[in-house]
């Protein structure tokens, strides 16, 4: 049997050179899916490159164009990238419309959420009312140094299989509101939208921290999420 054909969105830096993580590659592979990277610049072709894959991870990277949700740059914003922008919210669209599944990684779940018309916090610790945990961790990124609070009879929590996890941090953005069909599936102890996932499709989940990362360690959660993703693509190519 074909294996599924799993999206990889990349960064791309000031001088126009794609990069990605080797591990969301490593992690997709070992869930048994094909792994298809995708470049800046398709975005006029959004609607057959969705055709082409059974899944897209959304992946981390740098901030989001603040004016995509109406608001001006704050002064602690950091470096954007308008082309990943818009390939990111043409794909994610596409791939709602199809329901296909999508996982959204760090900046993958605002870029979700930013395609659904949501807004993001653009510097968590100098714009949330609360104190705010250290999102920005100073450890390997191997290391869980937050928990999460997860929500029950969430996609999560059937991940999971427990409600609450310990995850890697590595933002100073986050989710601000969550549009529909989204609903949120984990949060900080400081009230930071950490995952959400759709209410309307199969499998559309956003995790704030990055799985790819502790999957490489063996860590149990990461890998299962990876699994089910993948085995949520297999599904869809029928
Ligand atoms: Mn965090």
């Amino acid at each position: 049997m074909k294996k599924p054909v799993i999206g990889i969105t990349t960064d791309v830096d000031s001088d126009r050179k794609h990069q990605l993580n080797t591990n969301y590659v490593t992690a997709v592979k070992r869930a048994g899916g094909l792994p298809l990277i995708l470049p800046i610049g398709v975005e006029e072709d959004a609607k057959q490159v969705a055709h082409l894959i059974d899944g897209i991870i959304l992946t981390g990277g740098g901030d989001i164009d603040p004016t995509l949700f109406d608001e001006e740059p704050h002064a602690l914003l950091g470096e954007v990238s308008p082309t990943r922008d818009s390939l990111e919210i043409a794909l994610a669209k596409e791939m709602l419309q199809a329901n296909k599944p999508i996982l959204g990684i760090c900046r993958g779940l605002q870029i979700l959420n930013v395609a659904l018309g949501g807004a993001i916090i653009q510097d968590i610790h100098s714009q949330s009312a609360n104190t705010i945990l250290q999102h920005s961790q100073k450890a390997t990124r191997s290391h869980q140094s937050h928990f999460v609070q997860v929500k029950k009879e969430s996609i999560l929590e059937s991940i999971a299989e427990t409600t609450k996890i310990k995850v890697n941090s590595f933002h100073h953005q986050a989710v601000k509101d969550v549009p529909k069909p989204l609903k949120i599936s984990g949060t900080a102890s400081d009230g930071i939208i950490e995952a959400v996932e759709s209410t309307d499709h199969d499998f559309v989940l956003g995790v704030q921290w990055h799985p790819e990362a502790l999957a490489e360690y063996g860590e149990v959660v990461s890998l299962r999420l990876f699994d089910k993703f993948v085995e949520k693509c297999k599904e869809s190519r029928s």
